[in-house]
């Protein structure tokens, strides 16, 4: 069974549009490290979660980065929702900026504890972060994470959307949904299966799908 590692049942909902029973939520609070990147949060995140599970795992970050604000809050999302809220974030970009555009980017990534062939997507084989912070040298084979095991490979899947940051409307979706703007319509007034269609998760997942397939064929 694959596991969708999220405390976030939206997220999981937004998936089995792709995956449909193939993937079950796995509710397992991973260590976020700080980064500027999606990238390393969720390798690491993918690897403590395998480690955890035992059974293959897709971990999902994603964040609203802000053009005119640097990218912000971009990997800081969760935190900014959580202590100013969604409101307060779009009053933000409303008061500093004329240009409101931004964009929603996820990151999926994948592990099974196996190596994966070369593909046009990226595999993180190492725990850069982890070691910077550890003071280890930047060696992707060596044991970056101090639990006692190699790192393992991570299958890196991305996906984008740009849009505008604009007043709340919509009562679907979750997180920043209701301020955010696609060709007119915000995240949380479309239904899921509109929103998957455009929307930086589905276009990961959408990659991520194919390549499962055929990785299981
Ligand atoms: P995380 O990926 O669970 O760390 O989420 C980062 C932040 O982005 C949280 O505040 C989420 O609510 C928000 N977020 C993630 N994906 C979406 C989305 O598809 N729509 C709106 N907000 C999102």
């Amino acid at each position: 069974m694959l596991r969708y590692v999220t405390t976030n049942p939206g997220k999981v909902r937004e998936a089995e549009e792709y995956l449909g029973d193939a993937v079950a939520q796995l509710e397992f609070d991973y260590a976020e490290v700080q980064a500027h990147d999606l990238e390393p949060i969720a390798a690491r995140g993918a690897r403590e979660a395998y480690r955890h599970a035992g059974e293959p795992v897709i971990v999902d970050d994603a964040g609203l980065f802000v053009r005119g604000l640097d990218g912000f809050p971009g990997p800081y999302s969760a935190y900014a929702e959580d202590t100013l809220g969604v409101e307060a974030v779009r009053r933000l970009v409303h008061r500093e900026l004329d240009d409101r555009r931004a964009e929603f980017r996820c990151v999926l990534a994948y592990c099974d504890g196996e190596p994966f062939d070369a593909s046009p997507d990226p595999v993180d084989r190492g725990d850069r972060v982890a070691a910077a912070a550890a003071g280890a040298d930047s060696d992707p084979a060596s044991d970056a994470d101090g639990e006692g095991t190699e790192s393992l490979p991570v299958k890196l899947f991305a996906g984008v959307v740009r849009g505008e940051v604009v007043e709340a409307r919509g009562d679907g979706g979750f997180g920043y949904d209701p301020i955010f703007e696609y060709d007119g319509s915000t995240f949380a007034e479309m239904g899921p299966g509109e929103k998957n269609a455009i929307s930086h998760r589905g276009r990961a997942l959408e990659k991520f799908g194919e390549w499962y397939q055929e990785r299981s064929d």
